[in-house]
């Protein structure tokens, strides 16, 4: 249809002007979508292909002789195929998450089961290199999409242990204060500058990409991060030392926490 969208800002000056400036935003919206829509379809579309090559891939490599010269560039092809996997996947996870302008938070997310999941999964990334600390205040709930927190925790710890070394520790908590409840991570891994930090939730933003590659992350874990927290009318906080660790938080505001007694 020809319904326009605008952006319009109005601005103060001293007590006796006011400035309104409206931009016309429907094109830049309509693009906006096309890019979304585009991303979406392209990553659904590589699924097929990618699990066809990850199967041949598999069964090449049962079969070669274990002394043969394929070994090597059979596991090697075979990782990169997992990589692409799990880009197409936070791909198509991002898209999702971003469509979804207007989830229900009526529903109730159990968070003493989700930290128990959570936990789970951050044993077998850590296995046993990591000292893991987790603390989970009973009764606590979120209201909320279950998929979308545990998509934004799990991010966030896999951060953690991918960007420590061994040896390290990951402290984990949900704990309620004043403003609602604090989910936070916290690590003793290589920290981050203070000029990144800002920049670390736009897609594809990675501190040193070259390393980032090799600890296999896509780029896109904090992008989906920002829009979950997003829905639920929360921000992700970052605040990092070179060399001594970081912490991601985010707090749930009050009216979205409920509290068993
Ligand atoms: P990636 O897949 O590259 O990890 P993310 O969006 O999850 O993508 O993170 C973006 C960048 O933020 C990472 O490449 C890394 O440079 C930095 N980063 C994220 N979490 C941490 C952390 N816990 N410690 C240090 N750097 C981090």
């Amino acid at each position: 249809s020809d319904r326009r969208l605008l952006e319009i800002r109005i601005m103060a000056y001293g007590d006796r002007q006011l400035l309104l400036i409206a931009r016309d935003i429907t094109r830049i919206r309509q693009l906006e979508g096309m890019r979304k829509e585009f991303v979406a379809n392209v990553s659904h579309e590589l699924k097929t292909p990618l699990t066809v090559l990850q199967g041949y891939l598999e069964m090449m490599q049962s079969m070669a002789e274990p002394d043969s010269m394929n070994v090597k560039p059979l596991a090697l092809m075979q990782q990169q195929t997992r990589r692409m996997q799990s880009m197409v996947e936070q791909l198509l996870i991002l898209s999702r998450i971003e469509d979804a302008a207007d989830i229900n938070l009526e529903h109730t997310v159990n968070m003493t089961q989700l930290m128990e999941v959570l936990k789970e999964e951050a044993k077998a990334l850590a296995q046993d290199r990591y000292e893991l600390s987790f603390y989970c205040e009973p009764g606590l709930d979120s209201h909320g999409n279950e998929l979308q927190l545990r998509s934004a925790c799990s991010n966030l710890i896999s951060n953690a242990i991918r960007y420590t070394e061994p040896g390290g520790k990951i402290t984990v908590q949900w704990r309620s204060m004043a403003t609602g409840a604090i989910f936070s991570v916290t690590d003793t891994g290589e920290g981050i500058a203070p000029q990144h930090i800002g920049r670390l939730t736009e897609r594809f933003y990675r501190v040193d990409s070259a390393r980032s590659r090799q600890t296999g992350g896509s780029g896109l874990g904090l992008a989906i991060v920002k829009h979950a927290l997003n829905h639920h009318h929360s921000e992700l906080k970052i605040s990092s030392e070179v060399g001594k660790g970081s912490t991601f938080s985010f707090v749930i505001p009050l009216h979205l926490i409920e509290r068993k007694k």
